[in-house]
């Protein structure tokens, strides 16, 4: 297949495809996730912020009293609470209680504002740099003067007696998430070309299998031809140089003689020609015309009264086993079946040396229909056996034409056969003979019906 220029183009055309859909699908997916990450990282965090913070409101609101004052019992309950302008120190129980302890966590602060936004009290790691007044948005993104970037939720406390006291503010540093985020979109960005490049060696190896049948009946077809057209050349030229030599005949004889030959010749010919229709058909499962029900006890006693010649010829004897009272029907096309058996028949005639028999039988089991031909003949070599059917083949020894046809025989048969469900099989003895045997299905019997 390498050195066949059509399909590498075609391999490397169908590797390139592949290549670029599945990296356009890969990069959608890539882009998908980075997407669905974001959201669901974001939707967890301000899940997170939004509980912490609804707690803490709650919590602190009942023991405000007057507004942007903080008492002592809202010191109480956020242990740390540093007051604007103080040097704070953690107290030392601060890890055991629970609220405080979350903006010893890395990242989290909390801010009580006034309503115009000026810092009263912080507890955890501020951001350096940061306004001390900031924007008072339910939901914000804000970032220190150092680049650093803060999610943050503001909500609005009310004193004991329902005035607008100030806010709380929760806030988490986003580098964590940035990095995250950043390693996440390196992965992607380098992991597609990586996959790509999987994918590239994985469609080259896929096209090659995609493309294995194909070259294979390519293949196939040529062979196909050049055996037709050398099968072909032979009785043309042998027609050419007879003409040629028609010229130059000196009598009647040698004129008739010549045209025994061309008459040989055409036959040869025409019956080459009739194959090739018939295989081509064949190929095309244009084959069926006439199924009908067939009798096979009169098929094969029609084919021995037709074939009674040739043998006497040949000097051979046919021997049919039949069903006495029982008629063998199957459905079929008659005309296939016919030139099926015959095929076979015809082999037997021509292999088997004078005085050698040939025995057709006709028979059944459960489920198929069995006629075999057994022959006295040459036989075949077991290493022979598996090329027999195939298209033009003929044994070796047989090259000389002394017998045998273009090596179509066979092969059309066995096509027949398949057409009908079935199958030929033959066992084969060099200098013993051949069974060749025909199953074909017995009931529920549908051939192989024919393409548009
Ligand atoms: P051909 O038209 O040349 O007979 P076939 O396809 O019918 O071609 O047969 C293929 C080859 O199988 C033949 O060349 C022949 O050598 C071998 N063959 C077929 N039938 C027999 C048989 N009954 N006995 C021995 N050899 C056979």
């Amino acid at each position: 297949m390498n050195q066949n220029q059509i399909f590498n183009r075609t391999r490397r055309q169908l590797a390139g495809w592949y290549v670029l859909v599945t990296g356009l699908l890969l990069s959608i997916c890539g882009v998908g996730l980075y997407q669905v990450v974001i959201y669901s990282q974001e939707y967890i965090l301000r899940q997170k912020l939004e509980s912490l913070s609804g707690t803490l409101h709650d919590s602190i609101e009942p023991f405000l009293e007057q507004p942007n004052q903080i008492n002592n019992n809202v010191k109480k309950l956020l242990p740390g609470l540093c007051l604007k302008g103080q040097v704070c120190q953690l107290p030392k129980d601060v890890e055991k209680r629970h609220i405080a302890g979350v903006f010893q966590q890395e990242g989290y602060y909390l801010r009580l504002t006034t309503l115009s936004g000026q810092v009263l009290a912080t507890i955890g790691q501020q951001p350096q740099g940061m306004n001390q007044k900031i924007s008072i948005e339910f939901w914000q993104q804000v970032n220190s003067n150092n680049g650093e970037s803060f999610y943050q939720i503001s909500l609005l406390l009310r004193t004991q007696t329902g005035l607008r006291w100030g806010y709380l503010q929760i806030g988490r540093s986003m580098v964590e998430w940035n990095n995250y985020l950043m390693t996440l979109r390196l992965l992607l960005i380098l992991g597609l070309p990586l996959a790509m490049l999987l994918v590239g060696g994985a469609s080259w190896w896929l096209s090659r299998l995609a493309m294995r049948p194909i070259y294979e009946s390519y293949r196939q077809m040529q062979q196909f031809t050049s055996d037709a057209a050398h099968e072909l050349r032979t009785p043309l030229a042998v027609l050419q140089s007879t003409i040629e030599e028609m010229g130059l005949a000196k009598d009647l004889e040698e004129v008739e003689q010549n045209l025994e030959i061309m008459k040989r010749q055409n036959r040869r010919l025409s019956s080459l020609v009739t194959d090739l229709l018939l295989i081509s058909k064949i190929d095309q499962q244009k084959f069926f015309t006439n199924i009908q029900p067939c009798c096979l006890n009169e098929l094969i006693l029609d084919l021995v009264e037709e074939l009674e010649e040739l043998a006497l010829s040949a000097g051979v004897t046919l021997k049919t086993d039949l069903p006495i009272n029982e008629s063998i029907m199957m459905m079929g096309e008659p005309s296939q079946l016919y030139r099926m058996v015959s095929n076979l028949m015809t082999n037997g005639i021509q292999y088997t040396p004078s005085g050698g028999i040939i025995n057709i039988t006709l028979s059944c089991t459960e489920n198929y229909i069995l006629i075999q031909i057994q022959d006295t003949g040459i036989g075949i070599a077991p290493e022979e056996l598996p090329r027999i059917f195939d298209r033009f083949y003929r044994v070796q020894s047989d090259r000389c034409r002394l017998t045998g046809g273009a090596g179509l025989g066979l092969s059309i048969a066995q096509a027949i056969a398949h057409a009908h469900r079935g199958r030929i099989t033959v066992k084969s003895q060099l200098a013993q003979g051949s069974v060749f045997t025909i199953e074909l299905p017995y009931q529920n019997f549908s051939p192989v019906l024919p393409k548009n």
